[in-house]
């Protein structure tokens, strides 16, 4: 992508997910690379959408979003989280989790003030900040056992951090706030004014058990933060771009001034079909089906190259497994993850796009069906034996 010589984004280019999967489109190879589902949503969900549209509703939906579907929202938080949101002030949607988190960032974040991320990051979080005029401040997310770090994070903390931004499930590393975490954030950011930003698009998707880590879930962060989620994850329809953020209202008020001349309203009849259709049993079995239907895909992943020389640990949540291809190549530099999109048909995400792993390491999306996880694995399998040494 080019720009112009005074470019306010000067070094950023094309997201790795595009480059991954145009990439893809031009070799015909699997994508595994964007984070995306090729499992269907619901029929009941789909059935509805086709009802919103033959209604009429085809008109912007209010500039908060629809007040059913708001709704929801706040109950889901109540139910699964025990937090309190108010329908009218306090919950907003919008296009896809992401024009919120940006709305925030552009809405609460002035000139000069700290943001502090734990990279790897998400590759939304830095261009946001940047635009704000903010000054990013980075910190390792794991420590040298490989957990996360909260010491680091707290260390970062201090008087001019206005926002600390966490993402759990994390992406791209597939690891999960481990418990305790927010508790020593909680203590560190007491009596400060420091916001926080939760990023939980995977929200309900953890594996093997492990309870859901939220934000919302921790009375001495909420006051201070805003979380976010988006439909795309939980409904495999990641193409409708629905998301939402839901904090105090103060907080609120000021990430809807953005909002509102940014997005504005988003995906009228759409949303009206999400309205209606997750109040259904339907749509809470699939809910509440989530972190199994995933947990199997990773499981069906791993298994199938568990005797190579791909090196991996179980992801713990979210929609991606990484694997450590440090027995087959020594190159660090994501030149192979392109190559074997070309000579092997699997596109796959160099985590060198995030940040500089102390191996060569890919990203994989499990949101996948059982045949194109197989599929996926007789690549990765003739990669492994291609590069055997
Ligand atoms: N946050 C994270 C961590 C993501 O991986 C993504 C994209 N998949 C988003 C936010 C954006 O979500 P949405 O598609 O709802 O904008
Ligand atoms: N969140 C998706 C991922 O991590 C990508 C979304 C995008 O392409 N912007 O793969």
């Amino acid at each position: 992508m080019q720009g112009t010589a005074d470019s306010k984004l000067p070094g950023l280019g094309t997201t790795i997910f595009t480059e991954m999967s145009s990439l893809a489109v031009e070799h015909g190879a699997l994508n595994l690379a964007q984070g995306f589902p090729d499992l269907p949503p619901p029929p009941g969900l789909v059935t509805a959408a086709e009802q919103a549209l033959r209604a009429g509703v085809h008109q912007y939906a209010p500039m908060a979003g629809r007040a059913g579907l708001r709704q929801w929202i706040c109950h889901h938080h109540a139910r699964r989280h025990g937090a309190s949101y108010d329908v009218d002030n306090e919950c907003t949607i919008g296009a896809g989790a992401s024009s919120l988190i940006f709305a925030a960032i552009q809405a609460l974040v002035h000139r000069g003030q700290e943001v502090v991320v734990q990279t790897p990051a998400y590759d939304l979080y830095a261009p946001a900040v940047q635009l704000a005029g903010g000054a990013l401040k980075e910190v390792h997310l794991f420590n040298e056992s490989g957990q996360w770090d909260l010491q680091a994070l707290c260390q970062a903390c201090g008087p001019q951090t206005r926002m600390v931004i966490l993402n759990t499930p994390h992406n791209p590393t597939g690891t999960i706030c481990p418990p305790g975490f927010l508790d020593g954030l909680a203590a560190q950011l007491e009596g400060t004014e420091t916001l926080v930003l939760s990023d939980e698009v995977y929200g309900p998707i953890v594996h093997d058990g492990r309870p859901e880590t939220s934000v919302a879930a921790h009375p001495a962060l909420t006051a201070r933060s805003l979380v976010f989620g988006s439909f795309g994850k939980l409904l495999q329809i990641t193409g409708w771009k629905i998301g939402w953020a839901v904090g105090p209202a103060p907080l609120m008020a000021e990430v809807r001034k953005v909002h509102q001349y940014d997005v504005f309203s988003t995906g009228a009849p759409l949303q009206a079909a999400l309205e209606q259709f997750l109040p259904t049993a339907e749509a809470e079995d699939h809910l509440n089906g989530l972190a199994d239907l995933y947990g199997r895909k990773r499981d069906r992943l791993l298994q199938g190259i568990r005797d190579t020389a791909w090196r991996f640990t179980p992801a713990e949540g979210g929609f991606f497994q990484v694997l450590d291809a440090s027995a087959l190549i020594d190159n660090n530099d994501g030149k192979w993850a392109r190559t074997w999109t070309r000579t092997h048909g699997l596109a796959t995400i160099p985590l060198d796009a995030f940040f500089t792993p102390p191996r060569p390491m890919i990203r994989l999306c499990i949101a996948k069906e059982d045949a194109t996880i197989d599929a996926a694995i007789e690549c990765l399998r003739h990669i492994a034996v291609d590069h055997a040494r």
